[in-house]
């Protein structure tokens, strides 16, 4: 399930590309590959989860930084599904059950971290330790 509802994120010139597998650079211009798939969000909208599962990890996408969270459940099948940016709501704690379009919390605004950035959920879906396509799950 859509985890806002929202478009899938294109390109914008500051950001470069929020599809899955899309090329993005290091400050020193060292290339590495977006692992997730991006979905358009609205300023303190609901986001649910994609998949049923259970709760994981609430976990951090930026080191030395506790204000961005991720909500990571993971499958019967253990398929990681991770849901970023996202304020958990109460009750979404690890080992909580949920169901496909759960609201697990709110989407944190990006704008304090990458100014100008399209507000949008990142959504990493990891198979065996591997970074796969969210579109295949996600229709
Ligand atoms: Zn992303």
């Amino acid at each position: 399930m859509n985890p806002t509802g929202g478009a899938l994120r294109g390109t914008d010139p500051l950001y470069g590309d929020g599809t899955f597998g899309a090329t993005r650079r290091r400050k020193n211009g060292t290339p590495y590959s977006h692992e997730g798939q991006d979905y358009l969000a609205t300023l303190g909208q609901d986001v649910v989860a994609v998949t049923a599962g259970v709760v994981s990890r609430i976990g951090f996408p930026y080191i030395n930084n506790t204000h961005f969270k991720y909500v990571e459940i993971t499958t019967a099948s253990k398929v990681r599904v991770r849901h970023f940016y996202v304020d958990p709501a109460s009750g979404i704690v690890v080992g909580a059950p949920v169901v496909a379009g759960t609201v697990i919390g709110t989407y944190q605004s990006l704008q304090s971290k990458l100014p100008g950035i399209p507000e949008h959920v990142h959504i990493e879906v990891i198979v065996g330790g591997v970074a796969v396509d969210p579109r295949q799950f996600i229709p």
